[in-house]
């Protein structure tokens, strides 16, 4: 999990595309989001710049969203006597069906062509060999939902696990990417002995339980932007997929308006989680 200081109530001022702390907002708009999470409310202002932006320029806000949100959960489990339990070196959910928000795949993608050329080529080979495993374990499934307890994931996670595929970006059992990793990665963070996680099904109910989820938020907003069903990349198909739709990426929206759409969607999600009883 990432250590960075915990957002208050009276809130902290950010800037909207990096994630990190502002001094002053000028130049920009500013999206006020409140949060009422279980383990206290937490605001953030998040400082848009008035330029238009690419979706996955939201990216890293998310993931900081993301890091503060799992921060508030974990304390909240801590004080019912919990701990979190996964531990460096510990790569059991690397195995597991990772899927990335359109925005995320794109991010990733551009990641990977901007890394040093040897590194590149190695990384870009194990893409490809993961892939060929992907497409060689019969017809692949599609994902239309993001939501992580769905049915239809579910009976797609199970198939993808029997193909026992390490992530391509796992690199001597430590994520080559850990700062930058997946918001599917970041949130999901066990209570339980992480031994148990070679069966995700029989562990499912000892995660940390978020309160919102950064990966369904992006994705909601993508396609209420694209006009398009939520989709979902499988990691290891990523660059696959992402040169097959290089001319989805060219679009740019004005960053206040999608700083808005992903707080209102944000603070949706905490409320429908709280009216539902799962917090
Ligand atoms: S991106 Fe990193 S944390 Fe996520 S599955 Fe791959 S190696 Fe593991």
């Amino acid at each position: 999990m990432m250590v960075s200081a915990l957002a208050t109530s009276a809130g902290v001022l950010v800037d909207a595309l990096t994630g990190r702390p502002r001094l002053r907002a000028a130049g920009c708009e500013v999206i006020h989001l409140r949060l009422a999470l279980p383990g206290g409310p937490m605001a953030f202002h998040l400082a848009a710049p008035e330029r238009p932006v690419r979706l996955s320029e939201l990216v890293p806000v998310c993931r900081y969203l993301s890091s503060q949100i799992m921060q508030s959960a974990v304390h909240d489990a801590g004080a019912t006597g919990e701990s979190v339990a996964c531990r460096k070196g510990c790569s059991a959910c690397c195995h597991y069906l990772v899927p990335l928000s359109v925005p995320e795949s794109l991010w990733l993608y551009e990641h990977v062509q901007a890394l040093p050329s040897a590194r590149r080529r190695t990384v870009m080979r194990a893409f490809t060999v993961a892939a060929a495993k992907l497409f060689s374990g019969g017809r692949l499934p599609m994902l239309s939902s993001q939501d992580s307890q769905s049915e239809e994931i579910g009976r797609v996670s199970e198939w993808y696990r029997a193909l026992d595929l390490a992530c391509p970006l796992l690199r001597e059992h430590l994520c080559s990417v850990y700062a930058t990793r997946p918001l599917a990665c970041r949130e999901h963070v066990m209570l339980t002995d992480p031994s148990g996680c070679t069966n995700p099904s029989a562990t499912a109910g000892q995660r940390v339980i978020m309160p919102a989820s950064l990966v369904n938020c992006l994705a909601e907003v993508t396609a209420e932007l694209e006009q398009r069903p939520i989709e979902s990349v499988l990691l290891p198909l990523t660059m696959h997929w992402v040169r097959a739709n290089l001319g989805r990426f060219r679009h740019t929206w004005p960053a206040p308006l999608l700083v808005k759409m992903l707080a209102e969607r944000l603070t949706a999600a905490v409320r429908a989680a709280e009216a539902s009883g799962k917090l």
